[in-house]
């Protein structure tokens, strides 16, 4: 059984599931308001693995993650460019899915929209309200905190230790600096829904809550999200369950920083890295491998030279499945049962196993796949091929357990360099010259050989 840490307790400890072979689990989706950054790249990267893993272990899963579509940046970005709030989340959630796609990401079972749950949440902020857990200002609905017991489970903190950190605003009327809203009065010109305090939206925490009971009901499995959402986020969805005396999540999972040039990467150090950038200029596949070359709750560094040592592994990958002529398989086309089935290394599944269900220790993992590598090379070498193929098919599949496929053909187009080639030919169509010259070197840069053909962009290696 997979161990994985828990943030809540601190500790390493099996996921234990509510349903014996069936997964439930909830990850903070994206605030649709901006580009996504290469940070989101890497939470989306962690799930994804995580959720392909259990698939691969034979479990069924039920992955949720939201798509924040109503809230303050929207807002804002919506009034500065005269346009509706809705019309900014839209062009943003269709640029999300697009860098998701690029990094081979399988698409959660459900996504759900904040807008479509709002009647859930003024139901849940009244029965807050009724409770006593919650207050009404000029402003909006405040939980207090102080209702909640044992607030600061996941930052570790006590209640007082967490409230001399914190101080209440100048016109703030809240009781306590920890107290959140749960719903926010419209200002004039703001999208606005009905509730019983005057039309307004509700508040971001709220969304979570609502939408993760609502899909997967009751002490669902596992909640998860990058570490900076733990506190205060996660915590204050966690505080509204336990104030409506409702079991929440029953093992909490957060992936560490990505860092940018030693310092960890956020927008106002100016080191904002856009996820679009770095798909435009290397393949998804070598962010996974990059993300993955880490433990998921480190720290993983994000520079030109982690970028180039993924991709030169990425390299020997493909050059394998080129060697051995394993042809196309979708990622995960076997799960442990069908790769014993299909009579894969068995000590290396094992081993595979081992390091993955150690709190998916994934640089192990990886570890032994090019140990894989290594040694169907070198049977080759010593012209034993059928050794070769078996463990070269082995690191095949356990690659793609990772959500990893190996491009078997020289010329096989990734998807992303699908993208470019679209997007330059459409430029070409509409005589941006300039566009597209640049298309042409972003895909210089991925290694292609560019071509202007009769019916458009042609490709090389
Ligand atoms: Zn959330």
């Amino acid at each position: 059984m997979l161990r994985l840490h828990d943030t809540a307790t601190g500790e390493t400890r099996p996921l234990e599931l509510r349903d014996p072979g069936r997964v439930s689990m909830y990850v903070c989706g994206p605030t649709v308001y901006d580009v996504p950054h290469i940070g989101h790249g890497r939470f989306v990267l962690v799930f994804d693995v995580l959720r392909r893993y259990l698939e691969f272990r034979g479990l069924g899963v039920r992955y949720v993650s939201n798509v924040t579509d109503i809230d303050d940046k929207i807002i804002t970005r919506a009034n500065a460019e005269g346009r509706s709030g809705a019309a900014v989340a839209q062009e943003y959630e269709a640029v999300w899915w697009e860098a998701v796609d690029g990094l081979g990401v399988k698409r959660p079972t459900e996504t759900p929209h904040a807008t479509e749950y709002v009647e859930g949440m003024v139901a849940l902020v009244a029965s807050l309200e009724e409770r006593g857990a919650a207050y009404e200002t000029s402003d909006g609905v405040y939980l207090s905190v102080a209702a909640v017991d044992g607030y600061g489970l996941l930052a570790h903190q006590s209640l007082d230790s967490l409230r001399s950190g914190a101080r209440v605003e100048p016109g703030e009327e809240k009781r306590s600096p920890l107290d959140f809203a749960l719903w926010k009065r419209a200002k004039p010109g703001e999208p606005s829904w009905p509730s019983p305090w005057g039309s307004g939206r509700p508040g971001w925490h709220t969304e979570c809550v609502v939408m993760s009971l609502d899909l997967l009901g009751e002490g669902f499995d596992l909640h998860g999200g990058g570490i900076d959402l733990a506190f205060p986020h996660h915590e204050n969805e966690r505080a509204q369950a336990v104030a409506m005396g409702r079991a929440f999540a029953r093992h909490w999972a957060h992936n560490g920083w990505v860092v940018v040039e030693g310092e960890k990467m956020s927008k106002s150090l100016g080191n904002f890295t856009s996820l679009s950038d770095l798909l435009d200029r290397t393949d998804g596949r070598a962010y996974r491998l990059l993300v993955l070359r880490s433990h998921y709750r480190s720290p993983v560094e994000v520079t030109p030279r982690t970028v180039a040592d993924a991709e030169e592994a990425l390299v020997r990958l493909d050059g394998l499945a080129r060697r051995f002529d394993l042809g196309a398989a979708e990622p995960g086309d076997l799960d442990e049962a069908g790769a014993r089935a299909a009579g894969v290394d068995a000590a290396a599944l094992e081993r595979f196993v081992g390091q993955m269900d150690d709190d998916l220790d994934t640089p192990g993992a990886l570890a032994a796949i090019f140990d894989l590598v290594r040694r169907a090379n070198a049977a080759a070498d010593g012209h034993d091929d059928e050794a070769g193929r078996h463990l070269a098919r082995t690191a095949q599949v356990l690659a793609g357990a990772l959500g990893l496929a190996l491009a078997a053909g020289e010329h096989e187009i990734d998807a992303n360099s699908a993208s470019l080639v679209a997007r330059r030919d459409a430029a070409r169509a509409a005589r941006d010259w300039a566009l597209a010259d640049q298309l042409r070197d972003a895909l210089a840069a991925r290694g292609w050989v560019v071509e202007d053909g009769p019916d458009g962009t042609r490709l090389h290696r």
